[in-house]
């Protein structure tokens, strides 16, 4: 089968072909280190600047509050690691939610065995954080908040608007982990009062290992890789010129497209869901049905295993993924899922879905119509679903 329906992106998207482009000349031919005085470097420190400018213009900071890193991993441990050294005699309290990516939740378990106090903030059905319980748990020794713009499984945005409002009331710096967001919805860093951000280039038709971490000016924030002066002394290593002007090209490019894109892929996110809840039944949506990311859908199929329906979506030609790309391979139900009040079994029936502006009706129609095939046939092989159909027809 030569067919490629890739519904994959919240795992990571295709790099544009005008970014790929972009980056071509910087691998043979404007090759110098950035960090050389040259003439023939200057070419390349030159077109790190210009995407440092994109990658700051795409939400609202300024070039110099924007540093380079190999991807939104290493900008999330670098947030919670060093806003825990640089402001311990302020306290070692840090608030997050249960639904983190596990960038942030393993840092946070690691800091939690080095003395840090974690507070875990509970999701509701949706998967939306309390504003009350947030306020609530705010302390004098709290030091930082850190919350999700949107979930990388179910695709639910979190009000960070007024998240950034409450921490910036009571002197808390708010760090945001962007990288499902940046480049897909609106992201403006001073409306909303965000202090770090953290991106990824791969999640918005970038290169893979590069990403930014945006640190507010005024921001005490310590180096995290030491060694050479680059981008100013904080982040040691040989700058990566091809993936840094990928990245940049890529913000360009979804700053220039992002109504757009957001528009066509919200239309036929809900035309799927549409399609899905009245095809098939007992089948249930998971995230926010509107607050939720352009491209993200997340259903679960009751009587049918998300890992089964992976494989054969796969004969299909069809790219999908159970809980997410990080967790999948592993048994364990999805933590977000679980947090939504999910069952565990409920977490193993569900699949993600996620659309680029590359993705089109045809596709969707044809994914609707493999998962009928597919869900209907995992039913029939499944002795529960029989039952539950007996016991339905006995209660007439
Ligand atoms: C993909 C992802 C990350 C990790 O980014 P990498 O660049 O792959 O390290 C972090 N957080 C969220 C929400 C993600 O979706």
């Amino acid at each position: 089968m030569s067919r490629l329906i890739y519904l994959d992106n919240a795992a990571t998207t295709r790099v544009k072909d005008d970014v790929l482009q972009q980056m071509l000349p910087y691998f043979t031919q404007s090759y110098g280190n950035p960090s050389s005085v040259y003439g023939f470097a200057q070419e390349a420190r030159a077109a790190v600047e210009k995407a440092r400018t994109r990658a700051a213009e795409l939400i609202g900071a300024t070039p110099h509050e924007i540093y380079f890193t190999s991807g939104g991993s290493e900008a999330d441990n670098w947030a919670l690691k060093s806003v825990v050294k640089t402001y311990a005699a302020k306290g070692k309290h840090i608030i997050t939610s249960k639904i983190e990516h596990s960038a942030i939740l393993k840092t946070c378990e690691k800091l939690h065995n080095e003395g840090v106090e974690i507070t875990y903030l509970d999701v509701d059905e949706n998967g939306k954080i309390s504003l009350e319980e947030l306020s609530n748990a705010i302390r004098e020794d709290t030091i930082l908040i850190s919350i999700m713009t949107a979930n990388n499984e179910v695709g639910t945005l979190q009000p960070i608007k007024e998240i950034g409002r409450i921490a910036h009331e009571k002197g808390v710096l708010f760090h945001t982990d962007a990288v499902q967001a940046y480049g897909h919805i609106p992201i403006d860093v001073n409306e909303f009062n965000i202090d770090l951000l953290s991106a990824s280039g791969h999640k918005l038709h970038g290169p893979k290992g590069v990403g930014i971490l945006y640190v507010r000016t005024g921001t005490q924030i310590g180096s995290f890789i030491d060694g050479g002066a680059q981008e100013r002394g904080r982040r040691a290593g040989t700058i990566n010129t091809p993936g840094i002007v990928g990245m940049g090209a890529a913000a360009l490019y979804a700053k220039e497209n992002l109504i757009k894109a957001k528009e066509q892929q919200e239309s036929l996110r809900d035309y799927f869901i549409k399609k899905v809840l009245s095809d098939i039944p007992y089948t249930k949506l998971n995230g926010h049905v509107s607050d939720r990311l352009p491209g993200n859908l997340n259903f679960t199929f009751s009587f049918a295993s998300g890992e089964s329906l992976i494989i054969l979506l796969d004969q299909a030609g069809i790219c999908a993924s159970s809980g997410s790309a990080c967790a999948s391979g592993s048994t364990s139900p999805s933590h977000v899922l679980t947090a939504m009040g999910l069952s565990e079994k409920q977490a193993g029936s569900s699949v993600r879905f996620s659309l680029s502006d590359e993705t089109t009706k045809e596709e969707i129609d044809i994914t609707v119509e493999e998962l009928k095939r597919i869900v209907t046939k995992l039913r029939g092989m499944s002795l529960e679903y029989k039952n539950f159909l007996n016991d339905g027809l006995q209660s007439k």
